[in-house]
């Protein structure tokens, strides 16, 4: 009889792989045993010609949904060991490449398990099966076992162990598989409650207008009533969170469609077993309280993904429950997410009324990925839970380990392993030590997982950056990326291309060569180098760290200018936009005047802010990114035609660079706006106005330097309008245009740009 040895690689771990063999060999008369290796998952399969081929054909064609086969390589054996049957063996651990399943929301037959009062998991808060559960958040080490796992604590009862190990059972070789009888257990914290009555006081609280933190899969949320105003109001000021919008749990499809307009295509990834957050355009007739997401017309919606949240929708307790539920990651601002007892006591105690939490312990924080919509596709701008750390693959043939520790600001960082790079959940943002030292736990855990030791570590080429520091102590060779490279690099990565692209890097503020202030970059880039070929035309930048949260200073800088330097005008105009504070004013003047506290920019960013307050849209953000977010609602809530602007010409600056003329721009729609145009219409017009450029400055470019791919990368791009228009312009002009997806655009995703860059390296090093 032939024997074949067969390895398969991929996320063949974690996602019901094994029991789909082991019950596949059942069906086709197979002898011999399956194994997981840690990069790949070994079958040795012995059997007639025809059922071998059956087998493997199943093996292609009918894996479980969660999995993702890369590559099986089959080699006949001529010595055949002796099988009586075929087996789920234990691990052995193996070195190559790894894969770690991310977090599964719950399934629909574990859902119908937990309300089915004949079932034995009836109402168990961590039912789970071969199919859903928890995975990167309770893995200690790999391989995954359960052994290995926050589940190691929880041996199983009799009758889990059967299902365990019975091939015909949904829970063959699920490794988080518990019961009522040997699982976890909630409880109220420092409270009397468990199990049971904690879920009834969690509910009765959330529904009588109280705040509760409830431990899900990689953290605590803070949760109240999303259609009562008094408690998302209280929310925020104990959160200390005046505007930044909360994200809505609603109990199910129906009533996502009752509160928002919603597609199909959305439909499927709300409730793919992925659950990220999905912001939608809310209905106006929508329950959903003001103060949930002020002044914002969308949403950050999800629907239950642990058995615990379905539990607070449905529990037979007579007590009536709301449809929506804020669902806001627990954490004191600026640190990162609770995950333990400890955080959460210390953190969210003065917060809330009461803590809804359980003994199953996490091992690698995960916050809600959230993404928004553009050209039908997902378009992610927080990527966490549901994905990381999903490797990106590139076809490229590179060798090595690097690690990238990311950028400043909503922090992710990536390990490279070959060809393959794994970027971790959300940490956070990096001025806060508390998530620094996340940062380097997290890096430590994920690179214990991935066997990952890496000979480089790539950072930002920002000096003074926590990260920086963070990669400096690790003693490893360093290899510094300027920022909005790392953008288009990691553009580039997620679409998997390697030629030399024209690369539109919009974004806050990021550390140029120069020593300057980049933000509205065209840089010209391929995986070894890039040239700066052109920016939005250079302002002052006035004010240090207020002015990043301050339009009206930037503002005040362009008024200036415009005005020639002459303080009175400016004053005047300032007056007649109600800009800022006479005081305020003769502070910014007085620090322009002296050049101190100045720095040349091009961030365009910036840029989006001071249009913001110059509009009187938003003088000042309270979050990040706020005054630029108002401009673009603004801009969308303008549905008549736009009017046109005249084309300015593109300038040349002292090195050579094209410079986009934004400033012309700006002092259009100051014109307008001081003849008292419509404050929807000059948002709409400086979109478009600047999409024009952008696409003039590509079409330059594309003469010169005879390239016609070009990639939009930056947290600038976050606004899903100015990617739409520059994206259908180019595309108009038979670009080819490269935009991100399942990878933030923002800072959130340049670990993967610093990671690729970092590999290119090496790798051309080592080959010189
Ligand atoms: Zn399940
Ligand atoms: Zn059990």
């Amino acid at each position: 009889m032939p024997f074949l040895n067969i390895k398969i690689y991929g996320i063949v771990q974690g996602v019901g792989f094994r029991p789909f063999v082991s019950r596949l060999a059942d069906e086709h008369g197979i002898l011999g045993n399956v194994c997981n290796k840690g990069p790949y998952v070994e079958v040795l399969a012995k059997g007639s010609q025809a059922s071998l081929e059956a087998f493997l054909d199943g093996l292609r064609h009918r894996a479980p949904k969660r999995s993702t086969i890369l590559n099986i390589d089959v080699a006949e054996q001529a010595i055949s060991p002796s099988f009586s049957r075929f087996d789920i063996i234990e691990s052995a651990k193996e070195t190559g490449d790894i894969f770690v399943s991310p977090d599964i929301a719950i399934c629909g037959k574990c859902k119908d398990e937990l309300f089915d009062p004949e079932n034995r998991r009836y109402l168990h808060p961590f039912i789970n099966c071969t199919a859903c559960g928890p995975r990167l958040t309770i893995l200690d080490a790999m391989p995954y076992d359960r052994e290995r796992t926050s589940m190691g604590e929880f041996p199983m009862c009799d009758a889990c162990h059967e299902e365990y190990v019975s091939p015909a059972s949904r829970r063959y070789d699920a490794q988080p598989v518990c019961c009522n009888d040997c699982g976890p257990e909630v409880y109220i914290l420092d409270g009397e409650e468990q199990g049971a009555d904690a879920i009834r006081r969690t509910r009765r609280t959330i529904a009588s207008g109280g705040i509760v933190a409830i431990k899900g899969i990689g953290g605590f949320h803070l949760c109240c009533d999303a259609g009562n105003e008094n408690a998302v109001r209280r929310l925020r000021e104990r959160k200390h969170r005046p505007a930044k919008p909360f994200a809505v749990m609603l109990r199910d499809i129906e009533a996502v469609r009752r509160e928002c307009f919603v597609e199909p295509g959305q439909e499927e990834i709300l409730d793919g077993h992925q659950k990220p957050i999905l912001l939608l355009q809310r209905r106006p007739e929508g329950s959903i309280a003001p103060s949930v997401a002020p002044g914002n017309p969308n949403i950050g919606i999800l629907l239950p993904y642990a058995p615990v949240q379905l539990l607070l929708f449905d529990y037979p307790d007579g007590i009536a429950f709301p449809d929506a539920l804020v669902m806001t990651s627990g954490n004191p601002s600026g640190a990162p997410i609770c995950h333990t007892d400890q955080e959460a006591r210390e953190a969210l105690g003065a917060m809330c009324d009461c803590i809804l939490s359980h003994n199953r312990r996490i091992r690698l924080r995960a916050d809600d990925s959230v993404m928004g919509w553009l050209a039908g596709k997902p378009y992610m701008i927080r990527r966490s839970r549901g994905y990381a750390p999903l490797p990106f693959m590139l076809s490229r043939d590179y060798k090595g380990k690097v690690l990238a520790v990311g950028g400043e600001l909503k922090n992710t960082f990536c390990l490279g392993s070959n060809h393959l790079f794994y970027t971790s959940p959300y940490i956070g943002d990096m001025t806060d030590l508390r998530t620094v030292l996340a940062l380097k736990d997290s890096i430590q855990l994920m690179e214990s997982l991935l066997e990952n030791r890496p000979s480089v570590v790539a950072c930002d080429l920002h000096p003074r950056y926590n990260t920086t520091g963070v990669a400096e102590e690790l003693g490893l060779p360093l290899f510094p990326v300027q920022h909005h490279y790392a953008h288009i690099l990691s553009c580039m990565a997620e679409n998997d291309i390697h030629d030399t692209v024209i690369g539109v890097s919009f974004d806050g503020t990021g550390y140029g060569e120069d020593g300057t202030v980049w933000g509205g970059e065209i840089l010209k880039a391929d995986c070894g180098s890039y040239a700066r070929l052109a920016s939005i035309m250079p302002f002052c930048q006035a004010g240090g760290d207020k002015a990043s949260r301050e339009g009206w200073r930037i503002a005040a800088s362009l008024l200036y200018d415009h005005c020639g330097k002459d303080r009175k005008r400016t004053e005047r105009m300032a007056r007649d936009l109600d800009l800022c504070t006479e005081q305020e004013l003769s502070a910014q003047l007085f620090l322009l005047d002296h050049q101190l506290n100045c720095i040349t920019s091009t961030s365009a960013g910036r840029l989006f802010d001071a249009v913001s307050a110059i509009l009187g849209i938003k003088k000042a953000s309270t979050f990040e990114g706020e005054a630029s977010m108002q401009l673009e609602f603004s801009a969308e809530s303008w549905k008549e035609g736009s009017r046109p602007l005249p084309s300015f010409p593109l300038r040349t600056a002292e090195d050579g660079r094209l410079l986009l003329p934004t400033f012309s721009l700006f002092q259009r729609i100051l014109q307008h706006r001081l003849e008292g145009a419509s404050v929807s219409l000059l948002a709409r017009m400086f979109h478009e106005g600047l999409a024009d450029q952008i696409r003039m400055a590509c079409r330059r470019i594309r003469e010169t330097e005879h390239l016609s791919a070009v990639a939009l990368s930056g947290g600038v791009f976050q606004n899903q309008l100015l990617a739409r228009l520059v994206r259908e312009r180019l595309t108009a002009d038979g670009f080819h245009v490269l935009t991100h997806s399942l990878l933030p655009p923002n800072d959130g995703g340049i670990c993967l740009g610093q990671a690729v860059a970092a590999m290119h390296f090496i790798n051309t090093k080592r080959s010189d």
